[in-house]
């Protein structure tokens, strides 16, 4: 296993044998979202292997409407359980 599939923010793995979760095929960019942090990661590959790091501002509204539609989504699926928990906080 190398070690370059983990989110650059919190370390979590992001490979599922070799394929990397969530990984779209976006334009020119393979972008996918971290499951435990929920950060935007930019996926690029070279001939010394594939690199991840994490999306900017500009490049994420730089991506097609499409695109950060599916990220806003499934950034509100991984982020649900927190949200669920604050709300559950609040009632009491
Ligand atoms: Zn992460």
């Amino acid at each position: 296993m190398v070690g370059e599939t983990c989110c650059p923010k919190c370390g979590a793995e992001l490979a599922e044998g070799r394929v990397v979760a969530g990984r779209k095929e976006l334009g020119r960019e393979n972008v996918s979202i971290c499951r435990d942090c929920a950060e935007v990661l930019i996926l690029s590959e070279s001939a010394t292997g594939l690199a991840i790091r994490a999306a900017t501002v500009s490049e994420y509204f730089g991506l097609p409407e499409e695109s950060q539609t599916l990220l806003r989504v499934a950034f509100e699926l991984i982020k649900r359980p927190r949200r669920q928990s604050r709300m559950v906080r609040q009632l009491n």
